[in-house]
């Protein structure tokens, strides 16, 4: 990237990590890397890797990030005493391998992942590491306004602050909101809740005092599979979720959650399919997000509301006809747009969740075919299409990942106290 570095490429941890993540430190063409950014640079490579990765040895380290074992045990001890890791069993790395003893991501440090939908407001304490230490969700009839989201965010967090202040130490708290959100954490428009420029990270944060980041669901749960879900091993993952209220989907590219001029890119779901087609709240027709949902299902099965689950069984006893009709129309107009992403973006996986996953199982040679056929060249053999493994757990973990993003960062300037 043109740096100059003036220590030894060696010292510098440059291995491909098993893992994407957006927050990788800026970089300028032409910038000295001094001593203590490169000894930073380290520190941040080391704890991400144990972060999404689990509990690793020594020397397993020093292979993924090319640092020599000197380096790695000065490394691993300044995290031992930032209390950011602990000692721990590491999983065997050769077939004949015995576990040995490695570091882990200390699970004792903790972020908040606040999610608000229209029919629920949820708090996870989640553990560095990605362990989900315990969970509270308050059910709603209506979509809550900003001012009520942020009590009863603020009541179930109170619910939590004595055990967090006896076992845990806190970084700081994520929300996952259904729509955009900027980067000072104002919601431009969330249609699922009927908010519209609202400052609800600023809200949040003064009613629980704990420090708040907000970002797109979408966005965030990208994030959070392509660091602990299928796009693990995948430097470039396309990731569409879909819901009673449209298409969201994130893009990352070498790691790098994709955001465009406006900040808001990936806004796949209003990719137009039929010009003629059902009328979209972005005001088109015939969007991704207008034609693949699940309402014209449901009304077919007469159910209102049905989880991911329970729709898997519906659509697998259907025998309607009219229901087959549907889901194939809707799975044909979910392949072209994969179709077009594939070759737009070439991505090594799609992961498909939410009611974009259940469309997936039940018509995976369908929209394999999609995939795998039509685009352009060679490249859309090797995409793989998979259903995000995470479901619900995702949405814990992902708002809480953008909380400990700071520490991922730079380790020794933001751990917290102890
Ligand atoms: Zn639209």
């Amino acid at each position: 990237m043109g740096d100059v570095v003036t220590m030894q490429e060696d010292d510098r941890a440059g291995g491909r990590e098993p893992a994407s993540w957006s927050g990788a430190p800026p970089r300028t063409a032409g910038a000295r890397t001094t001593n203590e950014e490169v000894r930073q640079q380290n520190l941040s490579a080391v704890l991400r890797l144990v972060h999404t990765a689990g509990a690793q040895s020594r020397s397993h380290i020093g292979a993924v990030t090319g640092l020599n074992r000197s380096t790695v045990t000065a490394l691993v001890t300044e995290l031992l005493e930032l209390g950011l890791v602990r000692e721990a069993e590491a999983a065997p790395t050769g077939r004949r391998g015995r576990p040995s003893l490695g570091v882990a991501a200390d699970d004792a440090v903790v972020a908040l992942g606040i999610r608000v939908e229209a029919d629920a407001v949820s708090v996870a304490l989640v553990g560095l590491g990605g362990a989900v230490h315990s969970r509270v969700r308050h059910d709603l009839s209506s979509p809550p306004s900003p001012r009520r989201f942020a009590q009863i965010a603020s009541s179930l967090v109170d619910g939590m602050r004595a055990d967090i202040d006896r076992h845990y130490r806190l970084v700081g708290a994520g929300l996952a909101v259904p729509g955009l959100v900027d980067e000072a954490g104002s919601v431009l428009v969330a249609p699922p809740l009927g908010w519209r420029r609202e400052q609800v990270a600023p809200r949040l944060e003064s009613a629980i005092g704990i420090p708040v980041t907000a970002g797109n669901d979408a966005s965030i749960g990208a994030m959070a599979e392509a660091r602990f879900g299928v796009g693990r091993d995948a430097a470039n993952l396309l990731y569409l979720h879909g819901s009673l209220y449209g298409v969201g989907g994130g893009l990352i590219f070498d790691g790098t959650l994709l955001r465009g001029t406006s900040g808001f890119a990936g806004e796949l779901g209003h990719t137009v399919l039929d010009p003629r087609g059902a009328r979209c709240p972005c005001g088109r027709r015939g969007c991704l997000s207008a034609e693949v949902t699940p309402g014209p299902l449901l009304k077919l099965l007469g159910r209102r509301k049905l989880d991911e689950d329970e729709l898997d069984i519906e659509l697998g006893v259907a025998r309607d006809p009219a229901i087959t009709a549907e889901l194939e129309r809707q799975v044909d107009l979910l392949s072209l747009a994969l179709t077009n992403f594939v070759n737009a973006f070439a991505p090594e996986v799609v992961v498909l969740s939410g009611y974009l996953g259940v469309l997936l199982a039940a018509s995976r040679e369908r929209l394999s075919d999609a995939v795998h056929i039509d685009p352009v060249g060679a490249e859309g053999r090797q995409v793989r299409l998979e259903r995000a493994r995470m479901r619900s757990r995702l949405m814990q973990l992902a708002p809480a990942e953008m909380a400990f993003a700071p520490l991922l960062l730079d380790p020794a300037g933001m751990a917290p106290g102890r």
